[in-house]
């Protein structure tokens, strides 16, 4: 109710408003917010399961652990984001990615209805029957503030995990890539409860059916060969699978630093062992050594399963990029100034232009919520003509003012 109120009330005022929740957007379209209000989404935190226990209404504050740990707790689980501190919401009404996504599919593929707060300030419900339900999963940041949605959940089925962290250096870049194709996704047997992550750091030291407690070897061995510096077994439960990737509400990611973190997300369909040696060597140079401001910064390669992604019909909803394999996105960390965006807005270009280049697809499709911000609407949203205009169309209708236009606006 309060919420009407503020949107009302910011209406009538011509005063912008965003709603706010994990705060971890990060794309640059969120600056043209230069005043207004800020709706803060936390209290609305709830979690109702259904008699049947199938579904549950989840508020739309809530924040991934808390949703996961609500749900643990009585034996079920859905689909989240992958680190703890981020929102539901905001990652699922880009798509959103998480561990569980080769069992059910993407967050938003969960989404059973929305209720939620419109551009003129009605309070709606939005389910299949309703033309905007579609543009809600994958554009939803423009068409309003979800105060809760019904998801799809499930009993847990895999609580065991394991994870192998294999450590290479520099030089193996080549090698390890071409592997990771072979193994994971040209002629990929791989299970649906495999996701394959890789991350880059610069340490100038030394240059993760029923569940499991080990890594099967047939997916590691062949990376032992390589001559890897170390490799890290560890084994536990669903829940360690944020602090074993440094994604925990203790990790550094979570904590507020005052630091800028822009991506440059590209979805891939396949490593290019030669692009990627090119792009980690820019990467070491740029990242490495006192003189540079951009030390710390890291690139992440995130090969999460795509069984129950593809499960759905490609046009199933606004997120267009179900059929890419891979989502890579160099992450520069840095002190924020005008110099220091700048640069890095150039630097991060250059890394995913290379990418792209050595992808040989032809357009460039970035995942919206990890967009730096200055991609088209186009490579947000997916580039054939008929969902460019199908979102026109929404947007045009349920938005006229454009008053949900901060994140990653729909041209
Ligand atoms: C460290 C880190 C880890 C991440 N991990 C993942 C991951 O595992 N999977 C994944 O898919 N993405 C992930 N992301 C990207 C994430 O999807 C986006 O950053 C997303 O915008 C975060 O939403 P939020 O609620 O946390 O942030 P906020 O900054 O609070 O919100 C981001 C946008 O979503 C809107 N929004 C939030 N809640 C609502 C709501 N209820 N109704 C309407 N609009 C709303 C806000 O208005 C804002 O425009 C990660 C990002 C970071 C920085």
């Amino acid at each position: 109710m309060a919420l009407i109120t503020g949107v009302t009330f910011a209406n009538e005022h011509s005063v912008p408003f965003l709603a706010a929740n994990g705060f971890h957007g990060s794309i640059t379209t969120l600056g043209k917010m230069t005043h207004g209000i800020e709706i803060y989404l936390s209290q609305s935190n709830t979690v109702e399961i259904s008699p049947d226990g199938k579904t549950a209404k989840i508020g739309g504050g809530i924040r991934a652990r808390n949703l996961t740990d609500a749900l643990w707790s009585v034996g079920k689980q859905t689909v989240t984001g992958a680190c703890e501190c981020v929102g539901y919401l905001g990652p699922g009404l880009g798509g959103g990615h998480g561990w569980l996504q080769g069992h059910h599919g993407l967050i938003s593929d969960q989404y059973l209805s929305f209720d939620v707060v419109l551009a003129n300030g009605n309070l709606a419900t939005i389910d299949e029957n309703s033309e905007l339900f579609w543009g809600l999963k994958g554009a939803g940041h423009n068409f309003g503030i979800v105060t809760s949605v019904t998801s799809k959940i499930y009993d847990v089925q895999y609580p065991n995990y394991a994870i192998e962290t294999i450590f290479f250096s520099g030089e193996k870049v080549e090698e390890v890539y071409q592997l990771a194709n072979e193994l994971w996704i040209t002629n990929s047997t791989a299970p649906e409860g495999l996701n394959h992550w890789s991350y880059w750091f610069i340490d100038p030291t030394i240059d993760p059916e029923k569940g499991v407690d080990t890594v099967d070897p047939i997916h590691t061995a062949p990376f032992h060969q390589l001559g890897p510096i170390m490799s890290q077994p560890q084994s536990g439960d669903y829940r360690d699978l944020a602090a074993w990737t440094g994604i925990s509400l203790a990790d550094g990611p979570c904590q507020k630093t005052g630091n800028a973190n822009p991506r440059f997300p590209i979805y891939l369909q396949a490593y290019n062992p030669q692009a990627q040696k090119q792009v980690y060597d820019l990467f070491r140079e740029t990242t490495t050594g006192p003189a540079t401001p951009f030390a710390g910064s890291l690139s992440m390669f995130e090969g999460y399963s795509q069984q129950g992604v593809r499960s759905f019909a490609d046009d199933a909803s606004a997120f267009a990029y179900r059929s890419d394999n891979l989502l890579v996105a160099p992450l520069l960390i840095y002190p924020p100034s005008k110099e220091l965006n700048e640069a890095a807005q150039t630097l991060g270009n250059r890394m995913r232009q290379v990418l792209f280049e050595g992808s040989g697809q032809p357009t460039l499709n970035t995942y919206v919520n990890y967009a730096y911000g200055d991609e088209t609407s186009a490579a947000w949203y997916g580039s054939d003509s008929w969902r460019q205009e199908r979102l026109a169309a929404l947007k045009k209708k349920y938005d006229p003012e454009e008053r949900f236009s901060f994140y990653a606006p729909i041209a």
